[in-house]
């Protein structure tokens, strides 16, 4: 019978922190990917980068970025914008909530904080959409302050680096966590330590195949050592992804197409799509068409032409999109659970804001949206009420 390794126990801080602190700086100064973000030290547009950069990857954020403060190049002209325009400027980036709520608290800094950043992280999470993670972020890199920051990246170098073998679901993990990175953050140069340790798990401590050799931390690292680091972190339980079938409807009228804005907050609040809902079980798409454009708009519907469908991925969310061409609709708009109904021009849609789902409806409709980069800040001129 084969002797079990002995599991040594490991410290969960690192014994030579102050040694970590400086390998790190020392590679982030030598390895750092060079980042719009990165040239400025002005905290709006450092807020506006890390807001955009949560879910979501450099390289999409990156042109996103770029056109949203060539529109809107300080906190005052966000603030004073309309959310439409600031919408506009977000179709195609997903998570429209951050796009809503980085208007908002714009308009509390102008209101409450004679339109500078607060410095502080505590008060900069009393305005809307800034967490604890935003607030550290923001703190260190655009402040200075010793503010600790925990993202997925930051979890998954520690978790390897400490050796912490416990489900990060749970609260009291991700607890230690942030102790951990606040130990790690007292020092020199806070906001560049947050950023090494996010950029090393960003291109060297990657989920699945972390370049071990030619890290930084090698010596110091326990997964390292005991020969598993992609086994961490462990996370156990997996929220399971929803499977929703839904449709849409190209309704034209006279050469002009019914678009509605859905109500604001919850998935996709405020953005703009064409008319449709979800289906009950045991409906078909033909059925729940019928019985959503009668419910949420008053119109009955004959002549339905299916036009295909299309897939759209959410966090926790598998959308099916049953999408049609109607070729007749009866009744006068009555609008229920929609923000507005607009009959637009038949390229309207595309130039209003609208989410993922809206924007492969339209291309597979042969009424492709505009790439991000094109999306034009046109104010809704095609736009005519019922
Ligand atoms: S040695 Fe490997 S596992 Fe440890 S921090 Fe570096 S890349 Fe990650």
């Amino acid at each position: 019978m084969s002797a079990k390794p002995q599991q040594k126990k490991k410290p969960e801080t690192p014994t030579h922190i102050g040694r970590v602190r400086a390998t790190l700086l020392a590679w982030y100064d030598a390895n750092a990917r060079d980042l719009p973000w990165r040239r400025t030290r002005d905290p709006y547009a450092i807020w506006v980068s890390e807001t955009m950069l949560q879910q979501t990857r450099v390289d999409t954020v990156i042109p996103y970025y770029t056109r949203f403060l060539e529109h809107f190049p300080d906190l005052a002209s966000l603030a004073r914008a309309d959310l439409e325009s600031v919408y506009t400027l977000w179709t195609g980036l997903g998570y429209y909530s951050r796009a809503r709520n980085l208007h908002s608290a714009a308009q509390s800094v102008v209101a409450d904080w004679g339109g500078a950043l607060p410095d502080r992280a505590e008060s900069l999470r009393e305005l809307k959409g800034i967490g604890r993670y935003t607030a550290g972020a923001l703190a260190s890199i655009a402040f200075d302050r010793e503010e600790p920051i925990v993202d997925g990246n930051v979890i998954r170098v520690l978790a390897r680096l400490v050796g912490i073998r416990e489900d990060v679901g749970e609260s009291k993990v991700i607890g230690r966590f942030w102790s951990l990175a606040s130990e790690l953050v007292a020092g020199p140069r806070p906001g560049d330590l947050n950023q090494a340790l996010m950029e090393l798990g960003a291109t060297v401590c990657t989920p699945r195949n972390p370049a071990c050799e030619g890290c930084p931390l090698e010596s110091p690292c326990v997964a390292r050592a005991q020969g598993d680091p992609a086994s961490l972190p462990i996370k156990k339980k997996r929220t399971p992804v929803r499977r929703v079938e839904a449709t849409a409807a190209w309704i034209e009228r006279r050469g002009r197409v019914l678009g509605v804005q859905r109500p604001e907050g919850g998935l996709l609040g405020g953005l703009w799509e064409l008319p449709g809902g979800d289906l009950q079980p045991g409906e078909t798409p033909e059925a729940g068409l019928r019985r959503c454009l009668a419910e949420t708009l008053g119109l009955e519907v004959t002549g339905l032409e299916t036009a295909g469908t299309v897939e759209h991925l959410f966090s926790h969310r598998r959308l099916r999109l049953h999408v049609f061409r109607v070729a007749e609709s009866a009744g006068r708009v009555n609008r229920k659970g929609f923000e507005a109904h607009r009959w637009l021009a038949p390229s309207g849609l595309a130039d209003l804001p609208h989410g993922g789902p809206t924007r492969k409806a339209l291309a597979l409709l042969g009424q492709a949206s505009p790439r991000p980069h094109r999306a034009r800040l046109r104010q809704t001129s095609s736009a005519q009420s019922e």
